[in-house]
C-alpha cells in the first residue's frame, strides 16, 4: 500500500500529516493528490468521511509553498474554497490550519450569521486562503472588501449540496470575479447531471476521480427499525438507554421537530441539544462543542445543519425521520464510520416512509436489514425483507466481493 512519503509532498506537510497519526493516504487522497500536484483540474466524487479535505488541502498547500515568495503586505488571496455550510467552512479551515501548521500561510473563514466587520478587518490585513460560504462572500465582494486578482486555486467542496441549497446563482456571480487562469478542484458526494453541467462551465479538462460512487462508507452497518410513528420517540429512548450508545447524532426533517424531540429526550432523562438553521451561530458552535466534549449525549440535527460536521469517533447515527431526498441518506450516515472506523446507522421507519426507504435502497443498491423490537414493530412497514433478530449485535451485511461488484456498476438513477 502507498504511503504518504511516496506521494511527493513537501517535508512540512509530511510532518503535519504524521502529527495527525495518518500512515496511509485514503483512496481519494491516493488518487487526487498526485493529479493536483501535476497541475490538473480535478473533479472527485467522494463523500464526507473519505478524507477528501486533505485530498485537496495538502497538494494545494504544497503548490502554494513552491510558489511562495515573501510578498509585500497585504497578502493577496491565493486560494478560495467554497463550502455549502458554515460548519463545513469552519472545519475546512481547521484542516487547513492543521495541515499547514509548519507553513507561513494564513487562512480565514467567511460566512453569514456573524458580524461583517471582523471579517472585513481580517481581509484587509491580507490572507492567503479564504474558506467561504457563497452568500456572505458575495456580500463582501460587492462591498469591495475582497478581490481575487492573485487567485491560483478554486475549490468547490460538497458541490452537490451547494446546488441543492440553491447557491448556483451566487456561485456564478462569484466566478465572474475570478481570474480565468487558475486550478480548479471540485468535490461532490454524487456526480449528478447538474454537477457535470456546473463543472463543464468551471473546469478545464478535469481529471476524474471516483472513489465510491453513491456508496455508503464500507464500515457502516445499517439497520431499519420498522416502528409506528407515535412509538418512535419511546423506541429511540429505549435504544439509546439500553444500547449503551454514548454519542448519537439524530436526524430530523424539520427545525421544529428537532426542537420538540430535544425537549422530549430531556424529559426521558437523556441529555440532548438541537442544531439547526434557526439557531444563532454561537448556539450552533456551542451545541457542537458540548456534544464533542461529551457534555450532551445526543445531538439532534436537521440535514443542512449537520452537513459537514466532522465528529471524531461518532459511532451512531439515527434517522428519526428519513430524508425526502435519498442522497441525503448517504450524507447523513457518512457522519459515522469516519476515516475507516466502525459505525452504526439506524433508521426508524414508519409505514408512511416506506416509499422513501425504497428510493434509498435503490440508490445504495442494497437492502437494509430490518430489526423488530418487541412491542414497537409497525406491522405495515418493512414487509418482505429478511429480519435481523439481533438488535444489539448488528453485523456487516455484505462482503468485500459484493462491494467491489456494486462499485463497478453504473449508477442507474
Ligand atoms: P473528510 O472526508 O475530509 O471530512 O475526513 C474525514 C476524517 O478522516 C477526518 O477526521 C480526518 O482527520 C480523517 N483523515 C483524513 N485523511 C486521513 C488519513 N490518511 N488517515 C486517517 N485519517 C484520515
Amino acid at each position: 500500500m502507498q504511503t504518504f512519503e511516496q506521494i511527493a509532498l513537501s517535508a512540512p506537510l509530511q510532518r503535519a500529516v504524521a502529527d495527525q497519526g495518518y500512515t496511509t493516504p485514503t483512496p481519494v487522497q491516493a488518487q487526487a493528490i498526485p493529479l493536483v500536484l501535476a497541475g490538473h483540474d480535478v473533479m472527485a466524487a467522494a463523500q464526507t468521511g473519505t478524507g477528501k479535505t486533505a485530498a485537496f488541502t495538502l497538494p494545494m498547500l504544497h503548490h502554494m509553498m513552491q510558489e511562495h515568495v515573501e510578498r509585500s503586505h497585504p497578502r493577496r488571496v491565493r486560494a478560495l474554497v467554497l463550502t455549502p455550510t458554515r460548519e463545513l467552512a469552519a472545519q475546512v479551515e481547521e484542516s487547513v490550519r492543521t495541515y499547514g501548521k509548519y507553513l507561513p500561510l494564513t487562512s480565514t473563514v467567511i460566512f453569514g450569521g456573524v458580524g461583517l466587520n471582523p471579517q472585513i478587518t481580517k481581509l484587509k490585513r491580507g490572507v492567503d486562503i479564504v474558506i467561504a460560504c457563497p452568500g456572505r462572500l458575495l456580500d463582501l465582494i460587492n462591498r469591495g472588501a475582497i478581490e481575487f486578482s492573485g487567485l491560483e486555486f478554486l475549490v468547490l467542496d460538497e458541490a452537490d449540496r451547494m446546488l441543492d441549497m440553491g447557491f448556483i446563482r451566487d456561485i456564478r456571480k462569484i466566478l465572474t470575479r475570478l481570474p480565468k487562469q487558475r486550478q480548479n478542484l471540485m468535490f461532490s458526494a454524487t456526480f449528478s447531471n447538474d454537477i457535470k453541467k456546473l463543472a463543464s462551465g468551471i473546469m478545464n479538462q478535469p481529471k476524474l476521480v471516483e472513489v465510491a460512487r453513491n456508496q455508503t462508507v464500507a464500515k457502516i452497518v445499517q439497520r431499519v427499525y420498522p416502528v409506528g410513528k407515535s412509538n418512535k420517540r419511546a423506541l429511540l429512548s429505549k435504544l439509546i438507554k439500553e444500547g449503551e450508545w454514548p454519542q448519537v447524532l439524530v436526524f430530523m426533517r424539520t427545525k421544529h421537530g428537532a426542537n420538540r424531540l430535544t425537549t422530549q429526550l430531556d424529559h426521558d432523562g437523556i441529555s440532548a441539544v438541537a442544531i439547526h438553521g434557526n439557531k444563532s451561530q454561537n448556539a450552533r458552535t456551542k451545541a457542537l462543542a458540548d456534544f464533542k466534549q461529551g457534555k450532551v449525549s445526543v445531538l439532534v440535527a436537521t440535514d443542512i445543519a449537520a452537513r459537514g460536521l466532522d465528529i471524531d469517533q461518532l459511532p451512531h447515527v439515527v434517522n428519526y425521520e428519513l430524508p425526502n431526498v435519498p442522497e441525503d441518506y448517504v450524507h447523513r450516515i457518512g457522519r459515522t464510520g469516519r476515516a475507516g472506523r466502525d459505525g452504526l446507522a439506524v433508521s426508524l421507519v414508519c409505514h408512511e416512509e416506506e416509499p422513501l426507504l425504497r428510493d434509498i435502497e435503490k440508490l445504495i443498491r442494497e437492502q437494509i436489514a430490518r430489526v423488530t423490537v418487541e412491542g414497537f414493530g409497525d406491522a405495515a412497514a418493512g414487509g418482505g425483507v429478511p429480519r435481523d433478530r439481533e438488535p444489539n449485535h448488528p453485523r456487516p451485511q455484505r462482503n468485500r466481493g459484493q462491494q467491489h461488484q456494486r462499485r463497478r456498476r453504473p449508477a442507474g438513477r
